[in-house]
């Protein structure tokens, strides 16, 4: 197999492996790591992946990018992330509703799709540090609009040798990814609240990252920072894999023919899903277009419709709140990409996003662009198509879900393209109960999430998920509220 090396984005580091990439989460310039090529999979070997489970199929995929990793160790961290913490044993299925498909990819433990990479990101850390010959204790540093964090800390509760920190906007998420955080067990997690919204703590954290001065207070502790951010590249890639199970389960169920075309729909925050289908193309993976599905926080609707990012202007809390973001960061790794891996390009436009919180790319870089189709769905929108949905079909989505439904709804206006597509479900309907009952009747706007999940369950015929079950009684054990400035020392505290 061919070898992968990681670069950065910026130009500084050059040639990581990947066990390498994965430990440093993010690249000393800023930047973030890229594989220096994608592989491909040839006509012949992508037949071949249509019988394959979930996992063989994660495999397949991840080791022609890991490729310091041996595929014994690869698969013993695949075997150990996508087991029965997953509540369906085809671990990603896939719902026919009227002629649309949702790859529904929140069944596991915390019913989003931040699972699907984060229960094995811990195992990959845990043999990167072995093979790089490691012996400090990795402490794990994130932001999160809600469902990274909790995701984050299943991964990484008690997993001996590494610490994990999640900052979250304390009036920013929904009561239930609230409570699912603040419950955290385990004596290795730290979880804070912070005055402020996705984008500061975000912010902060590339910060703190960056801060050469605690780095050598860690160093002297035996610590060393790493992310578990869509910015880690070993989020990344595991991503890439149900972009190809989808189009599998298509071809096993013969709804398209070997070599036929799909899209597919995706809730877009960070830009890190949808990057990782953007990868699954450029590998072979018969894609046409990738709907890039926002809410009210159009950033990246506009920067598609114009070919300017515009960072400045108001930040909305949705009823989508983990896609409430205005710097998009994985959107870098798509501007090496089109800028023909400049990195000349990128400092330029990444220090005008930090400088000016803008940036334009060139014409010939705009053309680049043409696989997306950008869009946003009003949070009006958003309400009817989740109600609309469950009337005709009786099939309740979440928020985020009905984002990228709406989207595609407005796309197949515009274009009257019938190519079959595919909806990236990303969250559990339980995760948002009263954005989502209230969707159905407003009566249920006056209660809250928690009380709701009952009501949920009754009238969508639905098992109430066992991680929401296990949430009623279940104690707050985090209870620290910080402002932006004091993230550093609450960090400091919890490991010196
Ligand atoms: C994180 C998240 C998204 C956005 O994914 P990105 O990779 O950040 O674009 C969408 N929906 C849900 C439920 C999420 O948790």
């Amino acid at each position: 197999m061919k070898e992968i090396y990681y670069n950065s984005t910026r130009g500084l580091n050059k040639n990581f492996t990947a066990s390498r990439a994965i430990l440093n989460g993010i690249s000393e310039d800023g930047g973030l790591f890229i594989p220096h090529t994608i592989p491909f999979i040839d006509e012949e070997e992508l037949k071949k992946l249509k019988y394959m489970t979930y996992k063989e199929l994660a495999l397949c995929i991840i080791e022609k990018f890991f490729t310091d990793f041996s595929k014994e160790e690869l698969k013993e961290c695949i075997d150990l992330a996508y087991d029965n913490k997953f509540e369906s044993d085809k671990i990603v299925p896939l719902e026919k509703v009227g002629d649309v498909f949702y790859l529904e990819l929140f069944h596991g433990p915390t019913l989003a799709f931040k699972d699907m990479a984060l229960c094995l990101l811990p195992h990959l850390m845990k043999t990167a540090a072995k093979k790089q010959k490691l012996h400090k204790e990795i402490v794990i540093l994130t932001a999160t609009s809600g469902d990274t964090g909790k995701a984050a800390l299943e991964g990484f509760a008690n997993v001996e040798g590494t610490k994990i920190v999640v900052f979250f906007p304390e009036q920013g998420v929904s009561k239930i990814q609230k409570k699912q955080m603040v419950t955290q067990q385990g004596g290795n997690t730290k979880v804070v609240g912070i005055e402020g919204n996705f984008d500061d703590a975000q912010s902060e954290v590339k910060k703190i990252f960056n801060d050469h001065e605690l780095k050598e207070e860690l160093n002297e502790n035996s610590y060393r920072f790493s992310s578990a951010n869509s910015i880690n590249i070993g989020r990344l890639i595991p991503q890439v894999v149900y972009y190809f199970y989808g189009y599998m389960e298509l071809l096993r169920r013969g709804e398209i023919n070997f070599g036929n075309k799909i899209n597919f729909s995706v809730p877009t925050g960070n830009f890190g899903n949808i990057l990782a289908a953007y990868y699954a193309k450029k590998m072979g993976l018969p894609i046409n277009k990738l709907i890039c599905a926002s809410n009210e926080n159009r950033v990246l609707y506009d920067f598609f419709e114009n070919g300017t990012y515009d960072a400045e202007r108001e930040f909305i809390l949705t009823i989508s709140p983990s896609m409430d973001i205005l710097i998009s960061s994985n959107l870098e790794r798509l501007i090496y990409d089109i800028s023909g891996k400049d990195s000349t390009v990128v400092n330029k436009l990444m220090t005008n996003l930090s400088e000016h919180s803008k940036y334009t790319v060139s014409e010939s870089m705009k053309e680049e662009l043409k696989v997306f189709y950008g869009g946003f769905a009003s949070e009006e929108e958003t309400l009817k198509c989740i109600k609309e949905t469950f009337d005709t079909y009786q099939y309740l989505m979440d928020t985020h879900t009905s984002v990228a439904y709406s989207v595609y709804k407005n796309y197949l206006r515009d274009t009257c393209d019938d190519t079959k597509t595919i909806v990236v479900s990303t969250a559990s309907p339980f995760k948002f109960t009263k954005s989502v009952m209230s969707a159905l009747d407003t009566k249920y706007s006056y209660q809250e999430d928690l009380e709701l999940v009952e009501v949920m369950s009754k009238i969508a015929s639905l098992e109430i998920p066992a991680p929401i079950r296990k949430l009623e009684d279940s104690k707050v054990v985090h209870n620290t509220v910080c402002k932006r400035e004091e993230m550093k020392e609450e960090i400091r505290k919890f490991l010196l």
